[in-house]
């Protein structure tokens, strides 16, 4: 029996998504995913594990709502972001019939999450300064339900134009829903859309654990948006999100001394970019170092194919965006440890 003939015919034709994890590789320098490079210590306080948790645990709700500087109804915790970013698509794309854009080079699982729940993609490339295509996305509106903009963008680092941001936000009203993927928000806190929300009923923002907060392990995000939107994801997400640890967990992080972590976390990483770039800027492989308002940096390397493999066959695994970008020798490095910086350097070193 082909139990491939009874799988739905767009998950057969499905290209799973290429996390970091899922491509591999053998090393001790993991610079593919943008994860922080050291764990922080956590302590599990709640040993009741014989109740289900709370659906929607309301000390990391109040938590997040603190911080972020909206009120707990403006909240939904789910599974990472990535599953909010599912979960919009199932409350607002009818499949078959809805479809949702998005500007790449950006992140990947917007694609893949549309193609698993078969709704259609509408494709508005970035201009060459990867920036809004306004006038292109204006023209692609038609069956559009959600229109995903990734900020600071993942994979090419950059911020998209606030002004750009509400030109969009005005093209979308009365049609469809907004969605800023803020996940890397916390290296450039001061670009976040959040103080939006009060004029833009339709605006959605999507944050996460995984990134500055060290907690990819974890797998905690959020939506922040105005009540009638959480309203309707409340009714498509699962009924215990969250693991009774990763709530406690989430909890911590979201105290005072958690935030505070964080944020030496962003100062760290920031200063460690600043040096790691001037450094890359110094070798002869290296042709662009792009601005990133994130905690990793789009390099295009004269011969991206070599640093990738020489580095790769070092043990130091790196992530390769030729094809994402559709620029050739386009590599992103997540900014690691200095230790670890100091390794790329010196494997780029022995390759000049
Ligand atoms: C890492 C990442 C996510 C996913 O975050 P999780 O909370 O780990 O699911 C979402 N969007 C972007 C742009 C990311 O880079």
């Amino acid at each position: 029996m082909d139990i491939n003939q009874l799988v739905r015919k767009n998950v057969q034709k499905l290209t799973p998504y290429q996390s970091a994890r899922r491509i591999g590789g053998k090393g001790n320098v993991w610079l593919n995913a943008n994860e922080y490079p050291i764990a922080p210590h956590y302590e599990l306080s709640q040993q009741t594990l014989n109740r289900y948790p709370e659906p929607q645990p309301e000390n990391v709700i109040k938590g997040y709502a603190e911080y972020a500087g909206v009120t707990p109804e403006q909240i939904i915790v789910s599974r990472g972001a990535d599953e909010a970013i599912e979960l919009l698509m199932r409350a607002f794309c009818e499949p078959g019939q809805d479809s949702i854009l998005y500007c790449p080079p950006t992140y990947g699982m917007y694609q893949v999450s549309a193609e698993t729940l078969g709704i259609d993609t509408k494709k508005v490339p970035t201009n060459k300064d990867w920036q809004l295509d306004l006038k292109g996305i204006q023209n692609n509106l038609d069956q559009v339900k959600l229109i995903y903009v990734c900020t600071p963008n993942n994979p090419t680092g950059n911020l998209i134009n606030h002004e750009d941001l509400k030109t969009l936000l005005a093209i979308a009203k009365d049609r469809a829903l907004v969605v800023i993927d803020e996940a890397y928000i916390e290296f450039s806190p001061q670009s976040s859309v959040v103080t939006w929300l009060a004029d833009y009923p339709h605006l959605v923002i999507l944050r996460t654990l995984s990134k500055a907060f060290a907690l990819a392990g974890l797998r905690c995000g959020f939506t922040i948006a105005n009540k009638p939107i959480i309203d309707a994801l409340q009714k498509v997400i699962a009924p215990y999100p969250l693991a009774v640890p990763v709530a406690d967990i989430a909890g911590q992080a979201l105290s005072k001394e958690g935030i505070k972590n964080m944020q030496l976390h962003v100062v760290n990483m920031n200063n460690q970019k600043e040096k790691f770039t001037k450094e890359l800027l110094q070798l002869s492989v290296v042709e662009q170092v792009y601005p990133s308002a994130s905690n990793y940096l789009c390099v295009k390397f004269q011969d991206g194919k070599d640093v990738f493999n020489s580095l790769w066959n070092k043990g130091i695994i790196l992530r390769d965006q030729s094809k994402s970008t559709g620029t050739n020798n386009m590599i992103r490095i997540t900014i690691g440890t200095q230790a670890e910086c100091e390794a790329v350097i010196s494997a780029l070193k022995a390759i000049e």
